[in-house]
Formats: structure tokens, sequence, C-alpha cells
């Protein structure tokens, strides 16, 4: 049987639900051959997942998913096979962090001003365990405070455009995180690109921009891609000679949809991001 990689997941150290510690337990468990944890703007997870994948004999990937604004929108932008000591990636991923902090104040005010009970901040922080604070972080505290039923649910009616807990995105440039990436000996793929819910004209400007800034690959395979996805994505990764990824975006067992070791292989004609790694 092919081995099974998952290259994208959340852990605590982003807007996981899990340690890394049990995300590479359960990805053991759950029968994954390579394992990538790639957390929101930070690295803090990677030390963790590495011992602990050492240990029950998982190979473990370091990678990191990197908030992107193209074109006035939010991209992320994942790398894969990074040096966690980089000096230019963590001094990029800190400014992104320095914004984070910045937003989610932004957000809580916007949020009271709303009527949403005055502590939020806190509560987000609370459940942030004092790591990186996100959307999900508010989301999982207002699903608390009962304004909705979900996580998803609260993304509707609060955070996203047009919501009064709406802040946009000021986040790193396309150009810089690729470079970020390279410098740190990365691989850098578009993550989950179906779900930006671009016309195929703007697609492939954000390909083409990707392409010249560096950029080798694009997840073909996602837990947030359907079917069709797959197969629209392997078609934009041999149209453009872009290697093709495989991550389940994992974030822990709240959201029944995504699994770990249950990703469908990529389309036949795919070049595997890892056809060429020492332990492909
Ligand atoms: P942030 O990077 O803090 O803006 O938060 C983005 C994260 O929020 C994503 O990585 C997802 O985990 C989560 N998210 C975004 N949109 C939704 C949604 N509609 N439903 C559930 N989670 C979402
Ligand atoms: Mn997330
Ligand atoms: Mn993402
Ligand atoms: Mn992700």
């Amino acid at each position: 049987m092919n081995k099974q990689y998952d290259l994208h997941a959340h852990s605590t150290a982003s807007d996981g639900v899990l340690s890394p510690a049990e995300l590479m337990r359960r990805a053991a468990q759950a029968g994954v051959g390579a394992m990538a944890l790639t957390d929101h703007d930070t690295l803090t997870g990677l030390a963790e997942a590495y011992d602990v994948a050492h240990q029950i004999g998982i190979e473990f990937v370091p990678g990191v998913e990197i908030s992107v604004t193209w074109e006035k929108r939010t991209v992320h932008i994942v790398g894969l096979g990074i040096d966690p000591e980089s000096q230019m990636l963590q001094k990029g991923l800190a400014q992104l962090r320095e914004f984070r902090v910045w937003r989610a104040e932004e957000i809580a005010r916007r949020l009271v001003k709303a009527g949403v009970e005055d502590n939020i901040l806190k509560r987000a922080y609370a459940l942030s365990n004092g790591r990186l604070i996100s959307r999900t972080h508010f989301a999982r505290a207002l699903v608390e405070l009962g304004r909705a039923e979900s996580v998803s649910q609260v993304f509707k009616k609060f955070l996203v455009s047009g919501k009064p807990g709406h802040v946009s995105g000021q986040w790193a440039a396309l150009e810089d995180a690729v470079h970020w990436i390279i410098e740190a000996g990365g691989q850098a793929v578009i993550a989950h690109p179906a779900r930006y819910q671009l016309k195929r004209a703007q697609l492939h400007a954000l390909i083409r921009a990707f392409i010249a800034a560096g950029g080798c690959a694009i997840e073909v395979v996602s837990g947030s891609h359907s079917r069709d996805d797959y197969f629209t994505m392997a078609r934009h990764a041999r149209d453009f000679g872009l290697l093709a990824s495989i991550g389940s975006d994992y974030h822990g067992p709240e959201n029944a949809h995504i699994k770990l070791g249950r990703l469908p292989d990529l389309p036949p004609g795919c070049q595997p991001i890892w056809h060429d790694w020492a332990s492909a």
C-alpha cells in the first residue's frame, strides 16, 4: 500500500484542538506514514511534534501556513520542509503575529459594540492558551456564550466580510511569504486553492504570481476540496507544471468531516511534491 502523506494540519500552537504530540500520535494510529504540522504563522509546535514523531516512528515534515494578502484577498501559503531556525522566516511570522494581536483587540471592540459580552477578548485568549490568537478562538468563545451553535455558524454570523466582527487582513505579501519559505530551505504550496472562490482567470493570475515568486506546488487533495476540485486542481497543476500536495487541514475532532489518514490518492498525472524527498 502507498504511504499516506498528510501535509497540512494544525495543533494548539495555532487554532488546532490537539497538542502537537497528540496530533502525531493520532496520525500514527490512523495509519498516516508522513505527517506535517503547518500551524498558522508560527513555528512553536514543531519541536514537540518532531520529538514525538521520532519516538513513535512516524515521518515528520516541519511546516507552516502563512497568511498572505494578495490582491486584497486572504490567501494561505503552506511551507513544507522548512528549517524552524530560519531567522528570516521567524522574523516575518513575528510581524504577522503582531498584526493578530492588534486585530484581536479590534475584533473584540467591534463585537462588544454589536452587543457581545465585554469579556470576549479575555475568553478568546483563554481558549488560545496564550499562544497564537485567531478568529477560530473568537468563534469557539462565541459558541460557548451561546451566540451560535457551531464555529462555522459564528463565522457566517459575526466574522466574515460584512458582519459585525469582521476586520480586514493585512498579512504578508505573496512574494515575501514564498521568499521566507525558500530561504528556510522549504517548498511553497498554495493551500486549498478552491476555497478562495476565484474565477479561472484570477486563479491563473494567483498561480502565475506564485510561480514568479518561486512557489512550486498546490494542494490538489485537501480536506476542504470536493471531488470535482481534486480534478480541477490536478489539471491546473499539470498545466502550470506545479507539484501536487495532499493535506487534510485537520484542526481536531470537533470537525467530523475532516479525519486524519482518510485522504484519497492524487488523481493520475500529478507529480507528488514528495517525489524527490529523500524519504519518499
Ligand atoms: P484567522 O487566520 O485568524 O483569520 O482564522 C482563519 C481560520 O479560521 C482558518 O484557518 C480556519 O481554521 C477558520 N475558518 C475560517 N473560515 C471558517 C468558516 N467559515 N468556518 C469555520 N472555520 C473557519
Ligand atoms: Mn485554521
Ligand atoms: Mn488555511
Ligand atoms: Mn490550515
